[in-house]
């Protein structure tokens, strides 16, 4: 891209009503505009990173064979009042609307219902079993409070995967793959080291569920932690009687702040009986399918990731997930001529701030949009057969040679 054809600025301030860090740096870094309380646009740096952070979960759940789908936002109020769950008193969060000739529809905060319901079409007997199913999907939430930018959305992204199974021991060795998927996503997103499977609370069929928390100083959750972090447990359940179960004690757990970023559960027959998504075995019995749900809350991540590498310049994205992996400046005749060509072939890694502006501005802003690589090339440092490259997250400079150039971009 080329910062002279796009409308993306970097502004001085963020709106005065930002709380939020993350909020406030993905504004004024131009990756986000926020439309209200909880309510935010993704420009064209912030999608980049959206699809980036889309693509690394899409690319792990496909090797787990999981199929990708994108169901309605538009809800039909029965299979949820199957459940219970359209009434207000049981889900405090729902958006309702109207339809013109009457009648009430909800705005989707999740898909158990809908998936379930829908899968009643498709699956008949043991032979359409196991199925996964995932979305990418925008889904809606009346929080009471947003305040932490993009992190906690009244509309936000999330991944929604299903599963659908003929046995509880087929859905526990699918949730076992899920699990390492996680791992491999939130490593691939460079949060690996600070996300831990925590123990939080199950629900009517399950005693436990598990949520992927990020160690975060402004997360929303509290939870706590042991020695070699092999054992975390949601706030929720940090109970004498629950550690007991694992053999532990409350003395060894230190406690944190943290960031949900996922959460997995096994649902058994919780949405499945209700809405009757049943199956006919080998002996032609009529069974109820076993489910399971696992979610990623793909925009939070991206205010998680923003929010836990920043530093007092700006942004800091890991290369994964950067929307560039350079930010190329030129400066004099010479060093313009050699970014052109570069440019030439390879735009797609590249962010040209060919503006007409100074160069310390322009260093400011690849500083404050966080990309991960930035090349100097100077009409200066050509004359000694170089250009020069820095790198984001360790301030480390060095000098590379022109003839080597095209090795950095394999
Ligand atoms: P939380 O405990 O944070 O309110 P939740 O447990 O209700 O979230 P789910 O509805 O199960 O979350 O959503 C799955 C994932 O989507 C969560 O783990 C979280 O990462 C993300 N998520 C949930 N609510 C929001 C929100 N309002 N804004 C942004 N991301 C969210
Ligand atoms: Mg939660």
């Amino acid at each position: 891209m080329r910062m002279s054809k796009t409308f993306v600025k970097t502004l001085r301030n963020a709106p005065s009503d930002e709380t939020a860090a993350n909020g406030a740096l993905l504004t004024r870094a131009g990756y986000i505009h926020k439309e209200m309380a909880g309510v935010y646009d993704y420009l064209p740096l912030g999608i980049k990173v959206i699809e980036n952070i889309k693509n690394i979960i899409r690319d792990e759940l496909n090797k787990i064979d999981c199929q990708e789908v994108l169901m309605s936002t538009l809800q039909n109020p029965e299979p949820w009042e199957k459940t219970g769950r359209f009434s207000d008193q049981e889900v405090d969060i729902w958006f309702k609307t109207e339809l013109a000739a009457g009648g009430e529809l909800g705005l989707a905060p999740t898909h158990e219902e809908p998936i379930t319901n829908m899968l009643k079409t498709y699956v008949k007997s043991y032979k359409d079993l196991p199925l996964y199913v995932y979305q990418f999907q925008t889904k809606f939430k009346n929080e009471l409070r947003a305040k932490s930018g993009i992190m906690r959305g009244r509309e936000f992204l999330m991944k929604d995967l299903y599963s659908f199974h003929t046995t509880e021991e087929d859905l526990d060795k699918f949730y076992a793959k899920v699990e390492q998927a996680y791992a491999n996503i939130f490593n691939r997103l460079g949060l690996g080291d600070v996300t831990y499977e925590t123990f939080a609370s199950g629900g009517i069929f399950s005693k436990y569920s598990h949520e992927y928390q990020t160690i975060l100083p402004v997360g929303e959750d509290t939870i706590y932690y042991n020695g070699d972090k092999s054992l975390v447990f949601n706030k929720e359940v940090f109970e004498d009687d629950v550690l007991a179960e694992f053999g532990a004690k409350k003395e060894e757990f230190e406690e944190t702040r943290a960031a949900e970023v996922g959460n997995i559960f096994k649902l058994k027959f919780k949405y499945s009986e209700p809405l009757e998504l049943n199956y006919v075995d080998e002996n032609n019995e009529t069974k109820t399918v076993y489910m399971g749900c696992y979610g990623i809350g793909v925009s939070r991540v991206m205010g998680v990731i923003a929010e836990r590498f920043a530093d007092e310049k700006g942004l800091v994205w890991p290369e994964s997930v950067a929307p560039y992996k350079y930010y190329m400046v030129a400066i004099g005749e010479a060093g313009t001529k050699l970014a052109e060509e570069i440019y030439a072939k390879h735009a797609d890694e590249i962010l040209f701030d060919d503006r007409a502006a100074r160069p310390g501005e322009k260093f400011a802003d690849s500083e404050l949009m966080g990309i991960p690589h930035r090349i100097v090339i100077s009409d200066k440092t050509l004359a000694d057969g170089a250009v020069e490259i820095s790198d984001r997250a360790t301030g480390e400079t060095k000098m590379v040679k022109t003839i080597d150039l095209e090795g950095i971009f394999l």
